[in-house]
């Protein structure tokens, strides 16, 4: 266990993140959100009623740049700090007044979307032809003129945003405030329970029975709040339905799919080859986490246990330095000293406090250097989740660059491909530097457990399941609690088959992710993971060039649709060919994994 979670007002300063590259000074701050507010002013007077010729339109969205960099910065700032602490009441406050700022701003801005989809088609094509940098927000602006509504129908839609918005944060709440998980007891010993503790320590426990009465406790608590959390999943999807007939589409999987600018083909394909053709790979190395920890069985509640629980490789933040840097490497001196950058300019906040996020993440400003939160433990599951965020932000920096901020977020489709591509350089490395085979298999585990497990897994499980209650959806029907169960388990029941126990509990997925509340995102871990892989093990293969198609797979920001920009990294996403070939390199590794057990 823990030892006591310090206070964030007694961590050491060297181990934050450092805000004042966005702003010296909360003064500093304010005036930058009062000057915002007058320019948002002036913009709606100056243009609203009024996109009338191609300079105008170009003029507007030159405006509209220096608008939303502002506004981006101005909410970093305001939000960052929060998910440092939760408990502290002034960071609250500064984020609640800048939810406030927001909505205001957006409301205000509305016209301009809306308006934009008006101009005719040849003015929106000479725009976007004499300043590219902004053809990639024109493309969006063209494609949306087919289902947008009446502009005040678009309006209504944005002031209610707030309202429309609120399953995610009643789940949220319901998850993170309300759930009392309380103790569970093993041998007459009591052991503390909350959410983050299940997730990020019991799920991992080696000793299986505090690790299946942790589950047993867990999923009491989950399934006493089944009937108010399918409620609001059931308003979620409602939502989502009801949008997408109004916008004309008859399905609301195309509808969510319609701003990834992918098809139903790529969004199916992903799912159905990895349920029938992953399941036997992984049913494989359950198997082998069987065998090696002489249980029993295994059950849900056991699949995140690692091969080798004795083994471990200790790494403090300096010693990372050295690992990041050579994991990196071979993707140029250019790229590793940009992404180095990240210890000196203190764009990490790596300590652990009461009131901080879990998890991590990487937040990229246009004009300032990226932020991530962590939360440093001194394993080496933590140089993944900083080499993972690190991806995230080599390809924040290079697209900000060589894009407007219009333009420089690509589609979800995309968004893990070069984070994940990130951890298999780690992966690669931590196998380059050592002969022995205990670590090899230490290394090719955690990239199973930590890369694939998470991303092809767990998330696209939850696809799976997503995919079932949109097509009840579609198909005119509702659900409760009971109905979302049976669907869970049916997706974990098809996937591990006999030989994994889908215990009681683990039905209850369902209630566990916000994944849920943020459209199709499940799936999209996969499809970015197929991509790195596919271009990692071309980049061991070709060497020099695929790191120049890598490099410009990075910097394309929204450029490119999603086949469009797989093709600049040298993976043609068209065909089954890459998750195929994905998924035989993990049948090779969960093979090679068996092989060194055998050595060892
Ligand atoms: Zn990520």
């Amino acid at each position: 266990m823990q030892e006591e979670l310090k206070k964030r007002s007694e961590v050491q300063e060297q181990l934050t993140w450092d805000l004042s590259a966005l702003y010296q000074t909360r003064e500093e701050f304010q005036q930058a959100v009062d000057q915002l507010k007058q320019d948002v002013e002036q913009f709606s007077k100056k243009y609203e009623g009024n996109l009338s010729s191609t300079s105008i339109v170009l003029g507007a969205l030159t405006e509209f740049e220096s608008i939303m960099t502002v506004f981006q910065r101005t909410n970093q700032y305001a939000y960052l700090p929060a998910s440092t602490d939760l408990t502290n009441s002034d960071y609250i406050e500064l984020s609640r007044y800048m939810q406030n700022v927001s909505a205001e701003l957006a409301t205000q801005l509305s016209f301009f979307d809306t308006e934009l989809m008006s101009v005719d088609t040849n003015t929106l094509d000479e725009a976007a032809q004499s300043e590219p940098r902004l053809a990639p927000y024109i493309r969006h602006i063209k494609k949306n003129k087919d289902i947008r509504l009446d502009p005040a129908v678009e309006k209504a839609l944005a002031q209610l945003s707030p309202v429309l918005s609120a399953p995610e944060s009643i789940y949220d709440q319901a998850k993170l405030a309300d759930m009392d998980f309380g103790t569970f007891t093993v041998d007459g010993k009591d052991y503390p329970l909350s959410f983050v503790l299940y997730e990020d320590y019991y799920a991992f426990h080696p000793d299986a029975d505090i690790r299946r009465a942790a589950f047993d406790k867990f999923s009491a608590v989950l399934r006493q709040y089944q009937n108010v959390v399918a409620t609001t999943y059931y308003t979620q999807i409602q939502y989502e339905k009801t949008m997408a007939t109004m916008r004309g589409f008859d399905s609301v999987i195309d509808y969510l799919l319609y701003g990834q600018e992918v098809d139903q083909e790529l969004y199916n394909r992903q799912i159905d080859i990895i349920m029938s053709d992953l399941a036997p790979v992984m049913r494989k190395y359950a198997a082998h986490l069987k065998e090696v920890h002489s249980l029993d069985k295994i059950t849900y509640a056991d699949l995140k246990i690692d091969l080798d629980t004795d083994y471990s490789m200790p790494v403090t933040i300096e010693e990372s330095k050295d690992i990041v840097a050579d994991a990196v490497s071979s993707l140029g001196d250019d790229y590793t000293d940009r992404i180095m950058k990240a210890y000196p300019e203190r764009w990490v906040d790596f300590v652990q406090n009461v009131g901080k996020s879990t998890g991590g993440f990487c937040s990229t400003t246009y004009d300032t250097h990226p932020y991530i939160l962590m939360s440093w433990t001194n394993q080496l599951s933590d140089v993944y989740t900083l080499i993972h965020e690190l991806g995230h932000a080599g390809q924040g920096i290079l697209t900000n660059e060589n894009n407007s901020i219009l333009g420089s977020t690509p589609s979800l489709y995309l968004i893990e491909a070069p984070s994940t591509f990130n951890e298999l350089l780690l992966t690669d490395y931590l196998q380059r530097k050592s002969d022995d085979p205990r670590q090899e298999r230490f290394a090719l585990t955690k990239m199973i457990s930590n890369t694939y497990f998470h991303n092809f897994v767990t998330h696209l499980l939850e696809a799976a399941y997503q995919r079932e209650v949109y097509r009840l959806v579609d198909a005119g029907k509702g659900f409760d609690a009971a109905k979302l169960s049976e669907l869970k388990r049916g997706v974990l029941e098809q996937f591990w088959g006999e030989d994994v126990e889908i215990n009681p509990g683990a039905e209850l997925t369902w209630m566990r992710q916000p994944h849920y509340y943020m459209g199709l995102y499940p799936y999209t871990y996969s499809a970015g993971l197929t991509i790195a892989t596919q271009a990692f093990l071309k980049l061991k293969e070709e060497g020099q060039p695929m790191v120049e198609n890598w490099l410009e797979f990075l910097k394309l920001g929204d450029q490119k649709e999603p086949v469009e920009a797989a093709a600049v990294a040298g993976v043609d996403i068209t065909t089954s060919k890459p998750l195929d070939d994905t998924i035989h390199y993990l049948d090779e590794t969960v093979d090679r994994i068996i092989a060194l057990t055998e050595q060892i």
